[in-house]
């Protein structure tokens, strides 16, 4: 695609990225047959190749942001299927990050949306804040069709996402000990809500990591990665939070991996270097940090796990996270451990397709968000399985609030059949 920014703009590294991807689209068209807002809408202006359009003559201009178009690229999931899709490798990712930011510095959005913004960005970083929210919003939750119904669409799905029963503490910073010669030493990436929502999957992460002896350290200092307030443009709270955690993991001595067991947090880690290239007290290290960054699936499948107990024949329907098959390219891998450990694994049909979690999407797109969650609940119930796998907390809430069908991360799968408990969504079930 031509562009036309002046030298002057292209002093701007951010633009000058921006540019080099823009460059790179030829308009072919083939990302709009993935990308779940085009799917659902049909409107060129909400795929891949129309939002692409939107943002070059947005920075081409250097225009502020119009109400038209931050409707389309709010409505965007940043699922990353159209980077997948993509023939020509452009990097959707990195592109809409710089309009998210250019949108959050020049829109002047009304009054509740800020607002809105505001308090999900102060909340949800934060385990103790997010907690207590999560207790207030307890006695509300019944209220949740009443808001629908009147028109708060958001808060009602705010309050259907929360859980009925009470959060959890989150876990301080701590180490936990190999079992046996220690072979292996990692940082967990405890995450902001992991602990507070599910703390099941952490306990599961850190069992199935210490059995097989290796090392786990929550480091003093860490805390979320960034992306909820990332994907939002509020990029010098995203940056401090990616500061916070590369100062926290390089203090560590022998690390040979951030572990991490929430996807859409892995994809932000493993990009810490691009966010912070131009920052010189930091580059170095971030891209360090970023090459450190696995999944934990990334992480077990080169451990010699072997199934320990003999487990009922479940047919697990493995639902793969977008920031995990887009964002990270991990497909084979939670399936390969699945499968080596005794479940019968089934791929979910139109697997490229979000589910609608896509972090604060499915509080800020309630609509949007709904739809994709039926469809994905549908392709998956069709499937039959017994439960539900995947590697992302905020799939795992999303899909288990349309279906009763136990939903829970694949790591609870892997720690249960190598000798750790039952998931307890599956004791429920
Ligand atoms: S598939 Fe790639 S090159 Fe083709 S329109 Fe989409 S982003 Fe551009
Ligand atoms: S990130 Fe997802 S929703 Fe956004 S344009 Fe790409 S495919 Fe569509």
């Amino acid at each position: 695609m031509q562009t036309n920014f002046t030298l002057a703009q292209l002093a701007d590294p951010d633009t000058a990225a921006s540019e080099k991807i823009l460059r790179a689209c030829v308009h072919c068209g083939f990302c709009t047959a993935t990308c779940p807002t085009y799917v659902l809408d049909g409107n060129e202006l909400d795929s891949p190749r129309g939002r692409i359009y939107l943002i070059k003559d947005m920075l081409e201009h250097d225009r502020p942001a119009t109400a038209d178009v931050v409707v389309h690229i709010d409505r965007c999931l940043s699922c990353l299927a159209c980077m997948t899709t993509c023939p020509s490798g452009v990097h959707y990712m990195h592109l809409v990050d710089h309009a998210r930011v250019h949108i959050e510095n020049t829109y002047d959005s009304p009054p509740f949306e800020r607002l809105l913004r505001a308090l999900l960005a102060w909340l949800l970083p934060y385990p103790q804040r997010f907690r207590l929210a999560l207790l207030a919003a307890l006695p509300a939750k019944p209220l949740a069709p009443l808001l629908d119904a009147i028109g708060f669409k958001r808060l009602a799905a705010m309050l259907r996402l929360a859980p009925w029963r009470g959060p959890q503490r989150p876990r301080g910073p701590q180490t936990f000990l190999a079992v046996g010669a220690r072979k292996g030493r990692v940082a967990l990436l405890a995450g902001c809500v992991n602990d507070v929502l599910a703390p099941q999957i952490n306990a599961a992460t850190i069992a199935v990591l210490t059995r097989h002896g290796i090392e786990v350290v929550l480091a003093k200092g860490a805390g979320c990665c960034g992306s909820l307030v990332h994907h939002m443009g509020r990029d010098d709270e995203a940056l401090a939070q990616a500061r916070a955690n590369i100062d926290a993991w390089t203090a560590l001595e022998g690390l040979d991996a951030v572990v991490i067991n929430t996807s859409g947090c892995g994809t932000t880690v493993k990009d810490y270097g691009f966010m912070l290239r131009t920052d010189p007290a930091y580059a170095e290290r971030a891209a360090r940090i970023s090459g450190l960054a696995k999944d934990v699936s990334e992480y077990l499948v080169a451990l010699p796990l072997e199934p320990v107990q003999d487990l009922p024949q479940l047919t697990v329907a493995y639902h793969s996270a977008c920031s995990l098959q887009h964002g990270q390219r991990v497909n084979r891998q939670p399936k390969e451990l699945l499968a080596k450990l005794g479940f019968a694994v089934k791929d979910v049909p139109d697997g490229h397709l979000c589910c609608g979690s896509a972090g604060t999407y499915n509080i800020l797109q309630p609509d949007f968000a709904r739809r994709l969650r039926e469809r994905k609940v549908g392709t998956i119930e069709g499937l039959r399985p017994d439960v539900i796998a995947a590697g992302n907390i905020g799939c795992i809430t999303q899909i288990a609030a349309g279906t009763k069908l136990p939903a829970v991360h694949t790591v609870e799968l892997i720690d249960w059949a190598t000798g750790g408990a039952c998931p307890p969504a599956l004791r429920a079930s």
